[in-house]
């Protein structure tokens, strides 16, 4: 099993820090700043660090982490021209060993085009980067929306009490737009207190269950019934592009 610790990095980004309990194999996932790290590490080793995607924020710490505990840096083998210090490039279906703990990649192509994510089914956890928020979603920065509405699918897929371990905190403003888009929604009325109490006391919203997310967050929403006629779309359009315009949506506002 993982032991996950959250580093709150630069103003709204997650860092990961991943314990398998078994054999304390120790892994970071993103990480935005190698002295966090190194601070939380408290001299302790580092084994791995997980890439999802080649964003400077969550990239920017690989070669110092790499220098200081001589970690091995696993990422995307779409992207491994852009991975600083990358050592092993998976792509969709491997396996990758976390002490006596197995993620498996998932290829998430969407918020750049070599996105993947890591999925730990024993300890129900979903590294996802940038592709899933609490709410929301990723910016389409080099994907198409078919790929990103691919890629959430398959997220939504997977077992309610998944937790989603995004890499931002963008939950409350994420919050807004669905409330603008769904306004009185029960589901959304009862998660979006929730949110806020936890803003309020300066606590993570991160990582929400997939189960409330399907239920709740817009851009998994875009195949359930009455979505698009709400947002002046043909009753039959097709799913994708009503994420396509939810996510035109968001941008704009
Ligand atoms: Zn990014
Ligand atoms: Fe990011």
């Amino acid at each position: 099993m993982l032991q996950i610790t959250l580093l709150p990095a630069r103003s709204d980004n997650y860092i990961f820090l991943g314990l398998d309990t078994a054999t304390g194999f120790r892994f970071v996932v993103d990480p935005a700043d190698a002295a966090l790290v190194l601070g939380a590490l408290q001299g302790g080793t580092l084994d791995a660090i997980l890439n999802t995607h080649h964003h400077d924020d969550h990239v920017s710490g690989n070669l110092a982490l790499k220098a200081a505990t001589g970690c091995t840096i696993i990422g995307p083998a779409a992207d491994r021209d852009r991975i600083p210090g990358i050592d092993r490039a998976v792509a969709e279906g491997e396996t990758v060993a976390l002490g006596a703990s197995v993620a498996v990649v998932m290829d998430v192509p969407g918020h750049t085009r070599g996105h993947i994510a890591y999925y730990c089914a024993e300890s129900a956890a979903l590294f996802c980067g940038d592709t899933l928020f609490a709410l929301g979603c990723g910016r389409l920065f080099e994907g198409t929306p078919a790929q990103m509405w691919a890629a959430l699918k398959r997220f939504r897929a997977l077992p309610a009490e998944t937790r989603i371990y995004c890499a931002h905190e963008y939950t409350e403003s994420n919050l807004r737009f669905a409330e603008h888009l769904l306004p009185g929604d029960a589901a959304l009325t009862a998660y979006g207190a929730e949110i806020r109490a936890k803003r309020a006391q300066g606590l993570p919203t991160v990582p929400p269950l997939m189960g409330q997310e399907a239920r709740t967050n817009p851009f998994l929403l875009a195949d359930a019934p009455g979505m698009a006629a709400r947002l002046g779309l043909a009753a039959n359009a097709e799913p994708v592009a009503v994420f396509a315009e939810i996510r035109g949506r968001k941008d704009r506002f």
